[in-house]
């Protein structure tokens, strides 16, 4: 007889819960119509299961609604804050910590501080947020992430690796000084939520070392991070998340961290740096853009509710359950066939929309076309990651053309069940059979600032 197959399971149990409605074909219809067929426009009332992002949607532990109670809202010197500053210094390991409102908020100080006019600032790959604050800033943004990262069927573990070659490249081309730092993010949003491995992170170290160059980290999914290095780096299996995460932290300077995604709150973020000087300034910018650099933005409560989700985050068995339901989502999808990034990311399926939909141009805008085909058949409410959120050239006002197309189902932490994933699966396979009737889409509205969030479209 073979050995019973264990699987796994949730390191809780539910203690309450959110009913939701349930709406007809005909009223998603109608609901995506109105909504200019971005669902970013929709009514979250009108959506069964919300994949549209992972960023403050989570469930907080029974623990972190205790903490919102111990809430001090003193203006200045909220305990919470020396709380907050305590377990970031436990587990991330730096020196110093400016809470923001959220992450784009510690995006924004950095770059002031860091990036002067006509400096270049390396990337693994954009983010939306972070580009924008670099550009505002009076940088450009290089991206150095490794090609097999702009492809969506390599299988390579680590597609997050930072380009060495990419980045001697850049240095002899504009010099270190025209380069303030690189920002490395952990996952890659943008490919799918790939990995970076530590291997790459400590050569990278090296090479920065010697040319006087910082390391910031985009350290929003960095838990998740630690658990790709430790299933499958040599060297790491039997070492804890929490152990990783922190020799993660240890090879940079700071980073900008949105509490939003793994540390299980509704708002928050934070600035962390290990520079005194550098410190001073982000302190005295805090002040104009978010508040008093002992709240940053955030209630007293807010910062409490984040120092324990840090903790929560960082444990074994909390991580593997997290990924472990993103990778049982991605079994179902891709055993029916179906074109999605691999491998499966930390924090969602990323459906490959170019493929899903070879008939279609990609100013038809095929991502966004299939993100609203998915809710019209079950109310599942996804988002597109390819022209739209790309936006255009900021030179030359055309179109950015993003090898990837995506659709991006992400996965909140705790909040659903394995039968939601069944359900999602089968609307993915039901729409999959049917991808031939879809049509493309024209963009009739165009906001000039990450378009994504608020353009229109009709039907062609
Ligand atoms: C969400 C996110 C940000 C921005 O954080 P917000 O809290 O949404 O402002 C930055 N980088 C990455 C990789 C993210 O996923």
């Amino acid at each position: 007889m073979s050995p019973v197959k264990r699987s796994w399971a949730e390191p809780f149990k539910i203690k309450m819960v959110e009913l939701l409605k349930m709406t007809t074909p005909a009223q998603r219809e109608k609901a995506i119509k109105e909504a200019g067929y971005n669902t970013f426009l929709l009514k979250s009332e009108d959506v069964y299961i919300d994949l549209l992002t992972d960023s403050g949607t989570s469930a907080m532990s029974d623990r972190q609604w205790a903490g919102m109670m111990r809430g001090d809202e003193a203006y200045a010197g909220s305990q919470n804050f020396y709380t907050l500053e305590k377990a970031m210094n436990k587990y991330y390991g730096f020196n110093y910590l400016i809470p923001t409102h959220q992450g784009r908020g510690a995006e924004n100080l950095l770059s002031q501080i860091m990036i002067k006019k006509g400096d270049i600032v390396p990337g693994n790959m954009y983010f939306t947020t972070t580009r924008l604050h670099q550009e505002l800033a009076g940088g450009t943004f290089a991206d150095i992430i490794i090609d097999e990262a702009h492809d969506s069927q390599n299988l390579y573990p680590f597609k997050g690796d930072i380009d060495l070659d990419k980045l001697k490249a850049l240095i002899k081309k504009h010099g270190a000084k025209k380069i303030p730092y690189v920002c490395v993010a952990v996952t890659v949003n943008m490919a799918g939520g790939q990995p970076v491995s530590m291997g790459n992170l400590k050569a990278l170290r090296k090479l920065t070392r010697q040319h006087g160059i910082k390391v910031m980290l985009d350290m929003t999914r960095i838990a998740e991070n630690a658990y790709f290095i430790q299933q499958h780096e040599k060297g790491y299996s039997n070492k804890s998340i929490a152990a990783i995460v922190k020799e993660i932290c240890s090879y940079t300077d700071g980073g900008t961290y949105s509490g939003k995604k793994d540390a299980l709150v509704n708002i928050g973020g934070f600035l962390v740096l290990n520079d005194k000087h550098l410190f001073e300034e982000a302190s005295n910018l805090v002040v104009v853009y978010e508040g008093l650099h002992t709240y940053g933005g955030l209630a007293g409560r807010d910062m409490e509710a984040m120092a324990i989700g840090i903790q929560e985050s960082v444990q074994d068995e909390h991580i593997k359950a997290r990924i472990g339901q993103v990778l049982y989502l991605g079994d179902k999808i891709q055993e029916a066939g179906i074109p999605i990034v691999l491998p499966v990311g930390g924090h969602g399926i990323f459906l490959d929309a170019k493929r899903f939909l070879p008939h279609l141009k990609q100013t038809q805008f095929p991502a966004q076309a299939l993100a609203a085909e998915l809710y019209a058949d079950s109310g599942v409410r996804t988002m597109e990651r390819g022209i739209v959120s790309a936006g255009r050239n900021k030179k030359t006002g055309n179109h950015y053309f993003p090898k990837l197309e995506l659709v991006r189902l992400t996965i909140p932490r705790r909040v659903y069940t394995q039968a939601h994933m069944d359900v999602i699966a089968e609307s993915v396979q039901h729409v999959y059979d049917n991808r031939k009737k879809i049509k493309g889409l024209k963009m009739i509205y165009e906001p000039r600032y990450l378009r994504f969030f608020q353009a229109r479209f009709q039907k062609l």
